[in-house]
């Protein structure tokens, strides 16, 4: 049975082992934290919608990486790598709903995914972007002020709203519930999930150089309790292991592990998760689905009986919530959380590999959305089958 490494038990790596383990792969996967989705994966904004995949909403860098996109996507492959990109997260779509069918998966999910535009400019401003969705098939639907509260009745009436944009397959769910419940399937399928094991290099022959470290000197480790399953004795001090392949799920510690120079950027975001208040009188609290303020450039997604507020800063967060749902959460009671995107200039994931190497680095804004498409693309190549997707213009060689 040939083994697989996998690096990182974020939510491209648990995906991924999943699919691998299904195919009848041994599957270790190693993380240095001591739960999945302790890092990006844990509470972001949970949106899936393959139409946030491309880049159509506000730039979050300064204007040295501005330049640097503004080059990325005019090269002559970036429509065909948009395209690809866009294929894969309807694919991915698909592929987890077949996941949520088959394995009966629980994650909080709630369907849904509407643009909401405070003014005109707003709406001018996402036209090259809608434009861009239609040019590749991907078709939304415009709503006036009134046709967004039909959809999200709980809006606030006193609230100024030209109008929104529905986006299609979209729904939000809770990424890290997700993650877990990936876990335990992949667990059962014969994956071990060694925690606390961070991997120091890696070679293109197989070799995976790991080191545990026991948990009480990990700095930051989550407070949550750790994660069952990992059966492999312990031994301390760096220690080298063969496989047949690795794939590497490690996000920014990926361009490292692969010994290679990628024009990686960082930029920390945050969310805030609040209870939403339960009144008989007022049962539309809160959003039913997802949202986002293209204005503020903040997402509010329904994560079962709660609220969460996804954005660069969290004063943007709060007016934000305040501004459409406002008194609908309890705010004393919220947690705070700040995560990391990890972006390439076009915006866009880095998919593929071959022979004893291959790298699933997800996309700093839809990791969870492409998670199972790019997952099962892996698991087929791997096994020297053809995808049922044709990401081709996604793999590593595209940055020369
Ligand atoms: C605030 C915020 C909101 C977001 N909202 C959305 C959204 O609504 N929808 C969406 O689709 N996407 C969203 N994203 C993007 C999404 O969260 C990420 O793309 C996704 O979580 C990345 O998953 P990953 O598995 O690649 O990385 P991670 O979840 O970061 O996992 C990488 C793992 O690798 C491990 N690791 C790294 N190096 C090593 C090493 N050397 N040895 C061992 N382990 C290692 C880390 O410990 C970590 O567990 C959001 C991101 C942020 C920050």
């Amino acid at each position: 049975m040939p083994r697989i490494a996998i690096i990182g038990a974020g939510i491209a790596g648990v995906s991924t082992a999943l699919e691998l383990a299904a195919d009848g792969h041994e599957v270790s996967v190693f993380d240095r934290r001591g739960s999945v989705a302790a890092e990006a994966s844990f509470a972001n904004a949970g949106t899936i919608a393959p139409a946030l995949a491309l880049p159509w909403t506000q730039p979050r860098f300064g204007l040295g990486w501005r330049g640097k996109q503004w080059r990325a996507a005019r090269h002559p492959a970036f429509a065909e790598r948009a395209a690809a990109t866009l294929r894969l997260a309807v694919y991915s779509h698909q592929r987890l709903q077949a996941l949520r069918k088959t394995l009966q998966l629980d994650y909080e999910r709630a369907e849904g995914q509407l643009v909401l535009l405070r003014d005109k400019a707003d709406r001018e401003a996402i036209a090259p972007g809608l434009e861009r969705l239609a040019a590749l098939g991907l078709v939304v639907r415009e709503l006036d002020a009134a046709g967004c509260r039909a959809v999200e009745p709980g809006l606030n009436p006193e609230a100024k709203l030209f109008g929104g944009v529905q986006l299609p397959l979209a729904e939000v769910g809770n990424c890290r519930q997700f993650a877990h419940l990936l876990r335990v399937e992949a667990q059962k399928l014969g994956a071990r999930f060694r925690f606390h094991t961070t991997v120091r290099s890696l070679d293109a022959s197989g070799e995976v150089v790991h080191e545990y470290t026991p948990p009480e000197e990990l700095a930051g480790a989550p407070s949550s309790p750790p994660d069952a399953g990992d059966t492999v004795p312990q031994t301390q001090g760096p220690r080298g292991e063969r496989f047949d392949a690795i794939v590497v799920c490690a996000a920014l510690d990926g361009a490292r592990l692969l010994g290679r120079k990628l024009p990686l950027r960082t930029a920390v975001s945050h969310s805030i998760t609040a209870p939403l208040r339960q009144l008989e009188a007022h049962p539309d609290l809160g959003p039913r689905g997802g949202l986002t303020d293209h204005q503020l450039g903040v997402s509010l997604s329904r994560i079962g009986q709660r609220v969460r507020a996804t954005a660069g800063d969290e004063a943007s967060a709060h007016k934000s919530l305040n501004d459409w749902f406002p008194g609908a959460s309890l705010p004393g009671q919220a947690l705070r959380w700040s995560g990391e995107h990890v972006e390439l200039p076009d915006g866009l994931p880095l998919i593929g590999g071959g022979g004893r190497l291959w790298i699933n680095l997800a996309h700093p804004d839809a990791g969870f959305t492409l998670a199972s498409g790019a997952a099962r693309v892996i698991s087929e190549r791997l096994a020297g089958r053809k995808a049922e997707v044709d990401v081709s213009g996604l793999d590593l060689d595209r940055l020369g």
